[in-house]
C-alpha cells in the first residue's frame, strides 16, 4: 500500500501552531514510509476563507521545510463531487430532507436542557411522508439534508495513537446535517464531515492524521464511508497542545501563529524540532535536537503520547539557541544584517561584521537578540544605573583617563589581546587601582552597563570604528 497522508487546513486564519504540528506528524510519517504528503485547502467557508491566509499557510509550511507532493487540492473546486455523494445518499434513503426551522430546533434543545438531557436532534423528520414534505414546501420552508445515524450502531476503529476506539451511534447527536438549507429539490452547500470523506477517498488517503478534537467527527465519518461504499483510511489522533496552565492553547495565550514565531526570531529548524517534541518522544538513546529528516528516519506512532502536550517556552528557547549557536558567522549575518539595515545601521567593513557575529553568536537565543545585542556597536548606549555606579568607584575615572591618554598618544591599526592587556595593566598601575576595577569601569564606559560580551573583543571592535575614545571621553 502506498502511504498517502494530507494536511487539510482551512484558510480562515494564519498557519496556527496546532495545524503546523499536525503537518509535522503527517510529513514525518509520509517521509518515514516513503509515501506522499498532500495538501487540501478547505476553503468552503466562503465568508471566512481568504487567499492571503492560504498564502500564509503555504509560506509557513515551506519555511518550516514541510515540502508537499502534488498540487494542493482546492476543496471549493470539488463541490460537484460532494453534491453527487449527497444525491447518492438521498437516492439510497440514507439521507433525507429536514424542514425543521431554527426556532423549532431551538425550542427542542431548550426542552431537552430543561429536562436534563443532552442536546441532540430528535430525528423528527426522518420519516416524513410525501404529503408532509409537500406541505412544508408549500409553506416556503427550505430543508437541510441529514444523514441517518442509527442510535444502535457501534462504531469501532483502532487508532494508531489511542488504540481501540468505540463510539455509540446514540452519542453522535442524532441525524447529522450534511448540506445546508436550500430551496426545494436542490442540494445546499455540503458540510465538513461529508466533504472530508468524499475528498479523502478521492485523494486515496491511506492515513488521516489530525488533532484529537476530531475524534467524534471520525466516528461520523466512518459511518459515511460505509454508506458511500468507500474504503476507510486508518486514523491517528494526535494530542492537543496545551498552554503552560494545562488548558487548550488558544489565541489568548499570545503567539500561536507560525508567522509570529518567525517574526519573534525563532528559526524554522528549532520550531520544527520543538513541534515534533510536542507529543512525540524520541527513541531511547536519541538526541532531542534533530532535523526533520533525522526525525523522519525513526518516526512512529507508538511514540506519540496520548496526553496533551504542554507548551514549554524554555525548551523552545533552548532549542533555538542551540540552532543559532551552530550557525556560521555568515549564516548569522544573512539573518541579522537585513534587520540591522532596518535600524539604519550600515556596515562598511565585512570583516568587522564577521567579527561581531563571532562575538555575539554564542549568546543568542532569538535572531532578534542579534539586533538588541548589536545595538551598542552601532549606537552610543546610555549610561545605566549600574554603569554610573561603577564609574563613581574610587579610582575608576583616573584609570580611564590614563587609558584614554595612552590611546591618544598612539594610533594603532588594531587592538590585539596582548596590547589591550598591556594598556589595561599600565593604566591601572598609573592610577593605582586594581586591574579588575578598571576593566569593569571600561565595560561601563563602552557599553553603559556591566553586562555584555567579552570585554577585550568588544573594545577591539569599537576601537576599529574609533568609538572607544569617544565613549571614554564622555565618562570623564
Ligand atoms: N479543515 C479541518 C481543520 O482544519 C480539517 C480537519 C481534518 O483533518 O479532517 O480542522
Amino acid at each position: 500500500m502506498t502511504v498517502r497522508v494530507r494536511l487539510a487546513p482551512s484558510p480562515t486564519g494564519t498557519l496556527h501552531i496546532g495545524t503546523a504540528r499536525t503537518a509535522v506528524f503527517n510529513w514525518l510519517f509520509a517521509r518515514h514510509q516513503n509515501g506522499k504528503f498532500l495538501l487540501r485547502i478547505e476553503d468552503t467557508d466562503k465568508e471566512r476563507s481568504k487567499p492571503e491566509f492560504t498564502q500564509n499557510i503555504l509560506d509557513g509550511l515551506r519555511w518550516l521545510g514541510l515540502d508537499w507532493d502534488e498540487e494542493p487540492v482546492i476543496q471549493s473546486e470539488r463541490i460537484e463531487a460532494h453534491k453527487q455523494a449527497i444525491s447518492q445518499l438521498l437516492a439510497q434513503g440514507l439521507a433525507y430532507r429536514c424542514y425543521a426551522s431554527e426556532q423549532e430546533l431551538d425550542a427542542m434543545r431548550e426542552a431537552q436542557k430543561a429536562s436534563g438531557r443532552p442536546p441532540r436532534y430528535d430525528n423528527r423528520h426522518r420519516h416524513l411522508s410525501g404529503e408532509e414534505e409537500e406541505a412544508y414546501r408549500a409553506e416556503g420552508r427550505e430543508a437541510v439534508i441529514r444523514f441517518r445515524i442509527d442510535d444502535e450502531a457501534t462504531i469501532v476503529w483502532t487508532d494508531l495513537v489511542r488504540g481501540p476506539m468505540q463510539w455509540r451511534g446514540a452519542d453522535l447527536g442524532g441525524d447529522m446535517v450534511i448540506a445546508r438549507r436550500a430551496p426545494a429539490n436542490t442540494v445546499g452547500d455540503p458540510l465538513y464531515n461529508l466533504v472530508v470523506v468524499v475528498d479523502d477517498a478521492a485523494m486515496a488517503i491511506s492515513h488521516v492524521i489530525r488533532g484529537e478534537d476530531h475524534i467524534s467527527n471520525t466516528a461520523k465519518q466512518l459511518l459515511l464511508y460505509e454508506a458511500l461504499g468507500l474504503n476507510c483510511p486508518s486514523f491517528a489522533h494526535t494530542p492537543l497542545i496545551l498552554n503552560p496552565e494545562g488548558r487548550k492553547l488558544s489565541k489568548r495565550d499570545g503567539v500561536t501563529s507560525i508567522s509570529d514565531f518567525r517574526a519573534m526570531g525563532y528559526t524554522a529548524e528549532a520550531l520544527a524540532n520543538y513541534m515534533t517534541l510536542l507529543g512525540w518522544s524520541v527513541p531511547e538513546g536519541t538526541e532531542e535536537r534533530f532535523t526533520l529528516r533525522e526525525a523522519a528516519e525513526v518516526f512512529s506512532f507508538d511514540r506519540v503520547n496520548k496526553a496533551g502536550a504542554k507548551f514549554d517556552w524554555d525548551k523552545l528557547n533552548w532549542l533555538n539557541s542551540q540552532v543559532l549557536h551552530g550557525w556560521s558567522p555568515a549564516e548569522l549575518l544573512s539573518a541579522v544584517e537585513p534587520l540591522w539595515q532596518k535600524q539604519g545601521w550600515i556596515v562598511n567593513d565585512p570583516l568587522w561584521a564577521n567579527d561581531l557575529a563571532v562575538l555575539l553568536g554564542p549568546s543568542l537565543t532569538l535572531i532578534e537578540d542579534g539586533v538588541t545585542q548589536a545595538k551598542p556597536f552601532f549606537e552610543e548606549p546610555p549610561l545605566e544605573e549600574d554603569g554610573l555606579k561603577q564609574l563613581d568607584q574610587a579610582g575608576a575615572r583616573p584609570a580611564l583617563q590614563a587609558l584614554l591618554s595612552a590611546l591618544e598618544l598612539n594610533a594603532w591599526d588594531g587592538l590585539d589581546v596582548e596590547r589591550a592587556q598591556t594598556l589595561l595593566k599600565d593604566a591601572a598601575a598609573s592610577a593605582e587601582v586594581k586591574k579588575g576595577v578598571l576593566m569593569k569601569s571600561l565595560r561601563a564606559a563602552l557599553l553603559g552597563r556591566l553586562q555584555g560580551p567579552d570585554l577585550i573583543t568588544t573594545w577591539a571592535l569599537l576601537a576599529r570604528l574609533g568609538h572607544d575614545r569617544q565613549r571614554l571621553r564622555r565618562c570623564l
